[in-house]
């Protein structure tokens, strides 16, 4: 496995993937820190792709002033043994020096109801940092596919979107949430919790788990009692704090004002130190995908 931190470097290495007659490349662009959840995704780019380039870069650029940006956590050398043990070849690791040179001055917005609703109301220029840096990513690396999580969901529609948008000649692979065997969402930013903070964070499964119940049993009806419910579940759990819950359309982000499918329910909270989101998707057939615990089929 070949580690590269600079820009020039990666250019010269991918003149020689290409000479070498490398076939298809596979990109899992993460901020490291990576748990089973990021190798769920390497792993399967691993399976379906000659070559294999992983980026670990903490981008300044989504992340607001009175955020975690310095607080976020990091391991450099224990991201390489598991990106190494899951089989990738190259690793960049740019600094944000190198991604954002003095002068930098383009960025990509996203517009419309999926840079206005949700993460985006929360985190404003998120998205726009988000698709700047995925952009340049793709135009280093050069990937036929991509792989992203379930699990940042509305960043997979954002970058959908910018992908057909921009004409990107890149594919899009989603794959499904990795949970711990509680069922909290694995997160880079789950090690904020302190051992009570952890037990509650609990709390977004529990509150997406009786959305979903709510939903089944008011399916073509409103979405009153789905929000409710999940909104219930949080409220009752003195650690938490809700940023929000919602029932939408998983392409658009507009809100449902019908349960049918397909649907995404989001939800949205703080426990403790930490700020946490989760999603389950019922699918084009009408089947819930919750995502799966790491190491059970
Ligand atoms: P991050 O390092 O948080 O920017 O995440 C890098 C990639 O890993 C993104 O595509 C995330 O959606 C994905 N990811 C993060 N957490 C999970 C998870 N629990 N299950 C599956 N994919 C995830």
């Amino acid at each position: 496995m070949r580690v590269i931190a600079t820009i020039d470097e990666l250019v010269g290495e991918r003149a020689g993937w290409a000479g070498a007659g490398t076939g298809a490349v596979g990109f899992v662009p993460t901020m490291g820190y990576l748990h089973a959840g990021h190798l769920s995704l390497a792993e399967r780019a691993r399976a379906e792709n000659d070559m294999v380039v992983a980026s670990i870069f903490v981008n300044p650029a989504q992340f607001g002033p009175n955020e975690d940006l310095a607080s976020y956590p990091r391991d450099l050398a224990r991201d390489l043994e598991r990106l190494e043990a899951a089989g990738v070849d190259v690793v960049f690791t740019p600094t944000p020096e190198q991604m954002y040179p003095a002068g930098f001055s383009t960025y990509v917005v996203p517009e419309g109801t999926l840079n206005a609703r949700l993460e985006a109301a929360v985190r404003p220029g998120h998205f726009r940092g988000v698709c700047t840096v995925v952009l340049k990513l793709f135009n280093l690396v050069r990937p036929a596919r991509a792989y992203f999580g379930q699990k940042d969901a509305q960043q997979v529609a954002v970058l959908r979107r910018m992908v057909a948008d921009l004409n990107v000649p890149v594919e899009l692979r989603v794959l499904p949430t990795m949970r711990e065997a509680d069922g909290l969402a694995m997160s880079s930013r789950n090690s904020y919790l302190g051992p009570e903070d952890r037990a509650a964070a609990t709390v977004l499964i529990r509150a997406l788990r009786a959305g979903a119940a709510a939903f089944d049993a008011n399916r073509d009806g409103p979405p009153d009692a789905a929000l409710a419910a999940m909104r219930t579940v949080v409220a009752d759990e003195p650690r938490a704090t809700l940023d929000y819950a919602d029932v939408c359309d998983p392409r658009t982000f507009a809100p449902l004002a019908t349960l049918r499918s397909p649907a995404l329910l989001a939800i949205a909270a703080r426990v403790g130190p930490a700020r946490l989101i989760d999603n389950v998707v019922l699918d084009e057939s009408g089947d819930w995908n919750m995502g799966r615990v790491a190491g059970e089929n």
